[in-house]
């Protein structure tokens, strides 16, 4: 995911991250993620970071996918609505247990058809 990546940039037990110690840390960028709904979510990166950083993220205000052209934001994801049911359970379980469903589940039909 793309959060990761900023956490990983956070120091643990470097202290709370405060005014003072912005200055001490290394060069530090924010950039701004505009969504269709016009909020900015501003994201800071280390300026290394921010050379690489993503090119959307999810608005913090309403989730919706947010770009870095305010003028022509990312539009909302359509599948996400329309997921169907199969689109779930596959999400849900990973790729090994699927394909063994998917092998018990053939062979009872191989087996239904005297084809075992
Ligand atoms: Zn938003």
């Amino acid at each position: 995911m793309a959060a990761g990546r900023a956490i990983r940039g956070s120091r643990v037990g470097s202290g709370p991250v405060g005014e003072q110690m912005r200055g001490e840390l290394a060069p530090r960028a924010t950039v701004s993620y505009w969504c269709g709904d016009g909020h900015e979510t501003v994201r800071t990166f280390s300026a290394e970071g921010a050379a690489n950083a993503p090119e959307t993220w999810d608005c913090t205000t309403c989730g919706l996918p947010g770009g870095l052209d305010r003028d022509n934001p990312p539009s909302a994801p359509v599948t996400e609505i329309y997921k169907s049911h199969l689109a779930y359970v596959k999400e849900r379980r990973d790729d090994d247990a699927g394909a063994a469903l998917l092998d018990e589940a053939l062979g009872k039909l191989r087996k239904r058809r005297g084809e075992a």
